[in-house]
């Protein structure tokens, strides 16, 4: 066991439901063994600015149920500057902050690597809504997001009911369709778009067409906001806003677009994200107590472990398509193996559920 005197926790990038109980259970971890904890305000922002406060088990009382993250979110460009790095590091020894654990995506993470080359230890815990890191199974705050959107959908599909109408809905996921496609099968929408698949406009189109003839009334389509269509002048237009008219046009439909945006990344979390959050704390004090650093902490199969934040974030590139000459250099070919597996399984499960979609749409 590593002796630790002090931590500090951060959360980082996009809030995401959840992050108060994972801040919850990484303090009380740790003072559990009898290290101290700082919160640091804002992201890693907080650590340039000296924006720190200490947490004690009463301090984070009474968050667990709530969105949103009491230490607040940021994001820091200076902390990517060497200049902005030095001054974080200098906080943290200024402060006795011995290692960081860092709550957040991958921007987050590759600051926490960031920090562990300058010599202070650092650890991530996944918190964005979106789903979007390839390595781990889940992220805290995608089930939260997930029911918001539910939620929204099932009240536009009363009064598409009602009135015959189709209603479009954009969600949230970044170059992610992951929200989109499960509450897709979850809302019982007639069809799904999302970043991942080529989308068959004519195929959905038809499918909307048909169940309209067959008395059908009400009709969800769920749009990913990472699917975008050719503007006029070159420009991306979100797809949804295309979609829509296309729809209302060709099947003579009414059609609605609804963008719930942020309204989905609030809210209370759910179970699940409350569960995932605290096991993700408790797990990366442990892994810090251990003496590992450079790690995110991941759900893999249902059990939570961790992965090294290098070998996660080229795994993320690898799957969308983004890797540049060198970046499998560092790794033997097992490891590569082991990434392109990783690759193939989430290439698998929305392959799978897509085609779920598609079998009950009508
Ligand atoms: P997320 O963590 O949700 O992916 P961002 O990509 O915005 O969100 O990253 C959050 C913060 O992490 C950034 O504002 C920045 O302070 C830090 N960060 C992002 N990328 C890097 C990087 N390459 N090196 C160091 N820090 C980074």
């Amino acid at each position: 066991m590593k002796q630790f005197r002090r931590i500090g926790v951060l959360s980082s990038g996009g809030d995401a439901p959840g992050m108060n109980a994972a801040i919850r259970a990484i303090t009380r971890t740790a003072l559990d063994h009898g290290v101290e904890v700082m919160g640091i305000i804002g992201g890693y922002s907080g650590l340039i600015k000296e924006n720190i406060v200490p947490l004690d088990s009463r301090a984070v009382s009474n968050i667990i149920t709530k969105g949103g993250t009491a230490l607040y979110s940021d994001r820091c460009v200076e902390f990517k500057t060497e200049e902005g790095m030095q001054k974080a590091i200098a906080t943290c020894k200024k402060y006795n902050i011995d290692a960081i654990v860092a709550i957040g995506g991958d921007g987050t993470f590759r600051g926490a690597t960031d920090l562990t080359l300058r010599g202070v230890p650092a650890i991530g815990v996944t918190g964005t809504i979106d789903n979007d890191i390839t390595a781990t199974d889940y992220t805290v705050g995608f089930d939260t997001a997930m029911n918001s959107v539910i939620e929204v959908v099932d009240r536009l599909r009363d009064t598409c009911e009602s009135h015959a109408r189709c209603n479009v809905v954009e969600v949230m996921g970044r170059d992610c369709g992951e929200i989109a496609l499960k509450t897709a099968i979850a809302c019982g929408a007639m069809a799904v778009a999302i970043p991942e698949v080529p989308f068959d406009e004519a195929a959905a189109i038809a499918a909307i067409k048909e169940a309209k003839e067959s008395g059908k009334r009400g009709m969800i389509v769920i749009v990913s906001e990472g699917v975008f269509a050719d503007g006029p002048d070159g420009k991306k237009i979100p797809y949804g806003e295309v979609l829509v008219k296309k729809i209302e046009a060709e099947t003579g439909i009414e059609s609605k677009f609804c963008r719930p945006a942020h309204m989905v990344r609030g809210g209370s979390p759910t179970l699940r994200d409350r569960l995932t959050a605290s096991r993700m704390g408790v797990k990366a004090v442990e892994l810090l107590l251990e003496g590992k650093s450079n790690l995110v902490v991941i759900e893999e199969n249902g059990e939570i472990t961790s992965m090294d934040i290098l070998f996660a974030l080229t795994t993320d590139r690898m799957y969308k398509n983004k890797l540049k000459e060198g970046d499998l250099d560092k790794f033997n070919e097992e490891q590569i193996a082991q990434m392109k597996a990783i690759c193939e399984k989430r290439t698998r499960d929305i392959a799978e559920q897509y085609a779920i979609v598609n079998a009950i749409n009508m």
